[in-house]
């Protein structure tokens, strides 16, 4: 099984990095298949370039067997569709569950995603929850995916939905933009050679925080 693990990554920080890794062991996956977008669709188009947040990806991975970070939304470029990229990844590995990772907040705003329906026709979705689990109301369309153990996930390819509670970790790219714009630390929150990645480049400096 394959975890799909998308995201602006503006910057990648422990917040995706632990929960991804959680994931990993707890479901058993041969790997996670990081995908930074080329241009996010619900939210601004950020100041730093795609390659750049391509390349804090591939600093913050490297020693993580396992853990690999995809080009192919940078490589299409436009406006980065999961669902074009799950039916990609559909091409490329066509017998292998396909477990498309999602935070809260993202699984919050799935119904305004493109297409968002079709994105079970390529892969399960897991949102990684919290632990205290809040009741959130979910339509017949959801209710009807919805599996309580993990066995469905590997007899079938697509088309399930699982949370799967994680350590949360109130991390954002958002808080750690603040952190470097005001020259505040952000050890701790995120790897050090992605932090010394940014400081070389200056990626931080003189941006708008909100982007
Ligand atoms: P921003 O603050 O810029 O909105 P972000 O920190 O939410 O960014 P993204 O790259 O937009 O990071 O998120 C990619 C995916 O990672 C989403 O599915 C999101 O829900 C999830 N995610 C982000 N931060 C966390 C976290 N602290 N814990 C669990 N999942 C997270």
């Amino acid at each position: 099984m394959i975890g799909i693990y998308g995201g602006t990554f503006n910057p990648i920080h422990y917040g995706h990095l632990r929960t991804a890794l959680e994931i990993k062991e707890i479901l058993n996956l041969s790997e996670i298949r990081f995908i930074p977008c080329y241009q996010p669709v619900l939210k601004d188009q950020p100041f730093v370039s795609a390659t750049a947040r391509f390349n804090m990806v591939e600093l913050a991975i490297e020693t993580q067997a396992g853990f690999i970070c995809d080009r192919r939304e940078l490589v299409r470029q436009g406006a980065s569709y999961m669902v074009d990229t799950l039916a990609s990844l559909r091409m490329s590995f066509q017998q292998q569950p396909l477990l498309l990772l999602l935070g809260m907040d993202a699984f919050g705003s799935l119904t305004q995603w493109s297409r968002w329906q079709t994105l079970f026709d390529y892969a399960h979705i897991v949102v990684m929850s919290r632990p205290e689990n809040p009741q959130i109301a979910l339509t017949d369309f959801f209710k009807q995916r919805l599996i309580k153990d993990i066995a469905p996930l590997k007899q079938h390819t697509c088309g399930k939905l699982y949370f799967q509670k994680v350590t949360p970790l109130a991390i954002s790219s958002t808080e750690i933009r603040k952190l470097f714009l005001q020259e505040n630390s952000p050890r701790f929150l995120m790897p050090d050679n992605v932090i010394n990645y940014i400081e070389q480049y200056k990626i931080y400096r003189n941006f708008n925080a909100d982007q």
